[in-house]
């Protein structure tokens, strides 16, 4: 009787656990996982149907043999899914219900390697996984120290409940401190990490009349953060620096790791040696494109030490392999936030945008989280230099930061399942 009843309670308890699942009307079929090798010989891309898109996905490679996805949606159903019969690259494909979504472990066959990558396919609603061979050495030496994702994790506590025989448990603990609540805590939107570029004994670049780099961008820093605190009140701002100290790149992203950030944003101002270059730039972590990237890259990858020496920390081919391999989900949203910023610069702000573009920061590369970093403008260039000093000009840029974040909280909630009012 006593055990029917808590029974009943903990079933009550997974309905409240999943409530958006239950009430979707339309669930979200994954009827087939197929697999195709690709034109240009390099690899393999797996196709997920779906009927709907889904709203997010995540890929992780915790070992040579196995690639792990969470893909969230409404309610994904997979009981009627069709697998790859004798696939040349899966020896086992399995799905595991998640909170908002589905696990899935991929394994690879034997003396298979592959580097993975997912993405929505333009032309279609389904989700394709993109396969690239590579080495068993380079594969064995990005996976090191990973620990495969345990799925039943995320709804243990309710399993752990069902086979436990304890007769009270208090209402607060069956809802609170479950790991989906946890889960879904760190699913929330609600910490944004502002990074304000150099400082201290390190300037940063240094413009007409002097103005220097670091206090610009703290000055910008500021009013975001006030912008935030202001509009957004569940939103969290933590500061890599409030005030002119130096703070080392890897620190910066500690900073923002520790705060549980669940967005990075580094700011900066641009220079160059002729006054004629202006407008803003938005970059998030990958393989430079261009020259003009480079550029910036080496400039914001140098730090300036204590007795005024500089110090040039190279990003490795190698540690931007792993930063994709384990984060491939945080730099697609971090190509969709910097193309919100862009927009809002170039649209709203009515600064020149000089685009998106990519390069290997070391200071993104140590956020673990979507992470961008802004040059605001050219302090080289005397109209833009007087412009980033100015209250005004500093508030315009602060503001479309702001929309952006702002704007980046709403699509994000929503394809979370979270209610945003
Ligand atoms: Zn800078």
């Amino acid at each position: 009787m006593f055990s029917q009843y808590l029974l009943l309670s903990v079933l009550g308890c997974l309905f409240l656990l999943q409530p958006q699942a239950q009430l979707q009307a339309q669930d979200n079929i994954l009827d087939r996982v197929s697999v195709a090798q690709r034109s240009d010989g390099q690899g393999y891309v797996s196709r997920f149907h779906m009927s709907q898109p889904v709203d997010s996905f995540n890929v992780y490679q915790p070992s040579i043999d196995l690639i792990q996805m969470t893909l969230y949606s409404s309610k994904i159903d997979t009981t009627e899914i069709n697998l790859p019969e004798q696939s040349q690259i899966y020896d086992e494909i399995s799905f595991y219900d998640i909170p908002n979504g589905i696990g899935v472990d991929l394994y690879i066959t034997k003396d298979k390697y592959f580097k993975s990558k997912a993405y929505h396919d333009a032309n279609s609603d389904d989700l394709l996984l993109g396969l690239t061979t590579t080495n068993k050495i380079d594969l064995e030496y990005v996976t090191r120290d990973m620990e495969p994702l345990i799925w039943s994790r995320l709804t243990m506590n309710a399993e752990s409940l069902l086979v436990d025989d304890t007769d009270a448990i208090p209402d607060n603990q069956l809802n609170s401190n479950s790991d989906y609540d946890k889960f879904k805590d760190k699913l929330k939107f609600d910490v944004v990490v502002i990074d304000p570029g150099h400082g201290g004994h390190d300037p940063g670049s240094i413009g007409y009349k002097n103005v220097k780099e670091k206090d610009i961008v703290l000055d910008i820093a500021k009013k975001v953060g006030g912008y935030i605190e202001e509009h957004l009140p569940n939103v969290k701002v933590i500061y890599t620096r409030d005030d002119d100290t130096f703070v080392g790149l890897k620190e910066r992203g500690s900073i923002a790791n520790k705060a549980e950030g669940d967005l990075f944003i580094s700011l900066h101002c641009n220079s160059f040696s002729s006054r004629q270059p202006h407008g803003t730039e938005v970059y998030f972590l990958g393989l430079e494109k261009s020259e003009t990237a480079l550029e910036v890259m080496k400039r914001e990858n140098r730090v300036v030490r204590a007795d005024n020496d500089t110090e040039q920390k190279e990003l490795t081919q190698e540690e931007l392999l792993i930063y994709e391999l384990a984060n491939s989900g945080y730099i697609a949203s971090s190509e969709h936030i910097a193309g919100m910023l862009e927009h809002q610069f170039d649209d709203r702000a009515q600064r020149r945008s000089r685009g998106v573009k990519q390069a290997r920061f070391v200071v993104l590369y140590h956020a673990s989280m979507p992470a961008v970093l802004v040059e605001a403008g050219f302090i080289s260039n005397p109209s833009e230099a007087r412009y980033l000093t100015s209250d005004y000009g500093q508030s315009i840029i602060a503001s479309a930061i702001f929309r952006s974040i702002r704007n980046y909280k709403k699509k994000y909630e929503k394809s979370q399942h979270f209610n945003t009012k």
